[in-house]
């Protein structure tokens, strides 16, 4: 059937669009579209580097796997799970929270989820109701301020800038703060920015919501990635009151190579995870079974897997900041956490580049996929524009290849 035919048979759909208003708002992911579309240009033949990925590129380490082999095998596996999660994942999950978080929780604070990500929608759906504000300090991860609108929230975003590290503090909270403000969301390390909030700014932080009952989502997907001996600590276990108002959210896809297991988990107090169980008995029921069982087995294991992924990444992270921060009008901050570049290129924008002149970091994201043949995502995807982010989750050569060519073609700005 065609749309004609629709609107023609049903008269009245014409008056009322097609698909919903809250659906119909919601943005494409533009991470997800840069990855697309350099994808798209490779297929072709092109010899395109991408800078887009938000995924670690090595491979899920090898005892993991064999264990999801083994439980594919076993029929036990080929059943649902209770919605919120296999009891041995949720002992696991308070097991290593326990252990790398010194945060105690019981199994009725856990809620499994498919990846980080539905924990994000999830949280949001849980505590948010119609215009209650959402403090969101930008740049922000691209999903947040989508799943904050789809819960009926309205996101207000807090910007920090490069001079400060993108970190936001206290007082610009404080300022964006109204009656109306009723969660703040908190990533550290972060994605886009690769920023690790110190103990002391995570306390003060935790301690003027607390003060002011706000609510914290805080997002710990990234806490074993961090470097300089920058350490990831939990905010409820800085201000202890606070875990009776806080949601933690976490996952296996960043410190295990394991973004397509789709495994994730949203920690908070019991009311709140009930809840969300409650929606997710509905929306998805369980993880994926063997992916479960998967997860078990890379909780309960050590981390040295993740210490080996470390070094790659500090490794090529120095070197792209190094080779970034040697383009005139380009200055990138050293970040000490997660696989992210994010400079700053004002510097750039209004300068003649290939006879085009880009007024914005979209435009010049553009132009340096045209020319360069090398994919980054545009600061527009998490906040102001201005900005680009890179991910150095890739080989050290095509690494070196790719920021060579940026070099190369920012060096033409005139
Ligand atoms: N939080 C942050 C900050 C992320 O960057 C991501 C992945 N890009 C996620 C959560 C979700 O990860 P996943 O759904 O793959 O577990």
């Amino acid at each position: 059937m065609t749309e004609n035919e629709t609107s023609d048979s049903h008269p009245a759909s014409t008056a009322r669009p097609r698909v919903s208003g809250r659906i119909g708002a919601i943005a494409e992911s533009a991470t997800l579209a840069v990855d697309a579309k350099a994808k798209a240009l490779k297929a072709q033949g092109r010899p395109v580097i991408g800078f887009g990925a938000g995924e670690p590129d090595f491979p899920t380490p090898g005892y993991i796997v064999e264990a999801a082999v083994e439980a594919a095998r076993n029929p036990v596996n080929h059943r649902y799970t209770p919605a919120g999660g296999l009891p041995e994942l949720k002992a696991a999950i308070v097991a290593k929270t326990r252990r790398d978080s010194d945060y105690e929780v019981a199994p009725e604070h856990v809620l499994v989820t498919n990846g980080g990500k539905q924990a994000v929608y999830q949280a949001f759906a849980a505590i948010v109701d119609p215009g209650d504000e959402v403090l969101l300090p930008a740049p922000y991860w691209t999903t947040y301020p989508e799943a904050v609108k789809l819960a009926g929230g309205v996101p207000v975003e807090v910007f920090a800038d490069e001079t400060q590290d993108y970190l936001v503090t206290v007082e610009q909270l404080e300022a964006a703060r109204t009656d109306r403000t009723k969660v703040l969301l908190f990533c550290s390390p972060s994605n886009p920015t690769g920023s690790v909030y110190p103990p002391e700014q995570i306390r003060a932080i935790g301690e003027w919501a607390l003060a002011h009952g706000i609510w914290v989502v805080t997002d710990e997907i990234y806490e074993h990635l961090t470097y300089d001996g920058a350490r990831s600590v939990s905010m409820p276990v800085e201000v202890p009151a606070l875990a009776d108002t806080c949601i933690v959210l976490n996952g296996v896809a960043k410190t295990y190579a394991m973004t397509g297991w789709r495994v994730g988990w949203m920690i908070g107090p019991r009311d709140v995870i009930k809840a969300a169980t409650n929606l997710q008995s509905h929306l998805t029921s369980n993880v994926c079974n063997v992916s479960q069982r998967a997860a078990v087995v890379a909780l309960t294991e050590d981390l040295s897997a993740v210490q080996e992924m470390r070094v790659a990444f500090d490794r090529r992270r120095r070197a792209m900041v190094g080779m970034l921060n040697d383009i005139p009008g380009v200055q990138c901050p050293t970040p000490q956490g997660a696989f992210y570049v994010y400079p700053s290129v004002r510097g750039v924008l209004g300068k003649q580049i290939r006879g085009r002149v880009p007024t914005t970091s979209a435009e010049l994201a553009g132009l340096i996929l045209d020319e360069a043949e090398v994919a980054v995502v545009p600061g527009e995807a998490f906040g102001p524009s201005g900005y680009l982010r890179l991910s150095y989750a890739l080989g050290d050569e095509d690494l070196a290849e790719g920021v060579g060519r940026i070099q190369k073609l920012l060096g033409e700005a005139r």
